[in-house]
């Protein structure tokens, strides 16, 4: 698979039934419809957009880096990546993509793991993982808790991995407009945190809003 390859979409904004911004710190919890396309626009650029799936008919199997990856034989996102589920289920395909890579290794930014890069006066700081563990905590009937955080991907984020094997958060690889977009291939819950890291060189120090389209089948 090609890595940096930029497909876009034939979809229009104006046919979208669903649009939304969503600011930097904030978040998103959805359920797609099979055959529903979910755009992400990276929409200042070089922003990082956590990014988890649920099966919604059977919640506890949730996105799975290891599964995803092993499947593509690639550790990074784009067109035609199949993500995959824990069972080995696609819940979603990715179908067009202008960044032309995603990040499936550096996962999702907690207070700890603040601490551990940055300092340890960042430990109060809003965190990715606040914003997943509220949305969880408040959503709908389904009963979401601590043990359905999983590894999340990080679109539009920049994470190579160099030649000795070690990960670097580097420079972002995305620009102002550039999106990704993906299909639901069952009922899907989708669940978004909107990074507002402010001590990432991946989003110069800066996160900036996104926004989400949802077209029907
Ligand atoms: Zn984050």
């Amino acid at each position: 698979m090609a890595v940096f390859q930029e497909i876009e979409s034939p979809r229009k904004a104006e046919k979208a039934i669903y649009n939304k911004v969503i600011p930097a710190g904030e978040g998103w919890m959805h359920e797609l419809l099979p055959g529903q396309v979910l755009r992400i626009v990276d929409l200042e650029g070089n922003q990082a957009v956590d990014t988890l799936f649920f099966d919604a008919e059977n919640p506890e199997d949730h996105y799975s880096a290891t599964a995803t990856i092993t499947a593509q034989q690639n550790i990074y996102l784009t067109t035609g990546t199949a993500l995959l589920s824990e069972s080995g289920k696609t819940l979603l395909k990715i179908v067009a993509d202008t960044c032309g890579r995603h990040d499936t290794l550096g996962g999702a930014c907690s207070a700890q793991s603040n601490t551990v890069r940055y300092s340890h006066d960042v430990l109060p700081m809003h965190n990715c993982r606040d914003t997943f563990m509220n949305l969880l905590a408040n959503y709908g009937d389904t009963r979401y808790e601590k043990r359905d955080l999983a590894p999340n991907i990080n679109f539009f984020m920049n994470v190579p991995v160099s030649p000795d094997g070690n990960l670097e958060f580097a420079d972002g690889v995305s620009a102002p407009g550039r999106y990704v977009e993906m299909e639901a291939l069952c009922k899907t819950v989708v669940l978004i945190s909107n990074c507002p890291q402010l001590n990432n060189p991946c989003n110069a120090f800066n996160p900036t809003p996104i926004q989400l389209l949802i077209w029907d089948k």
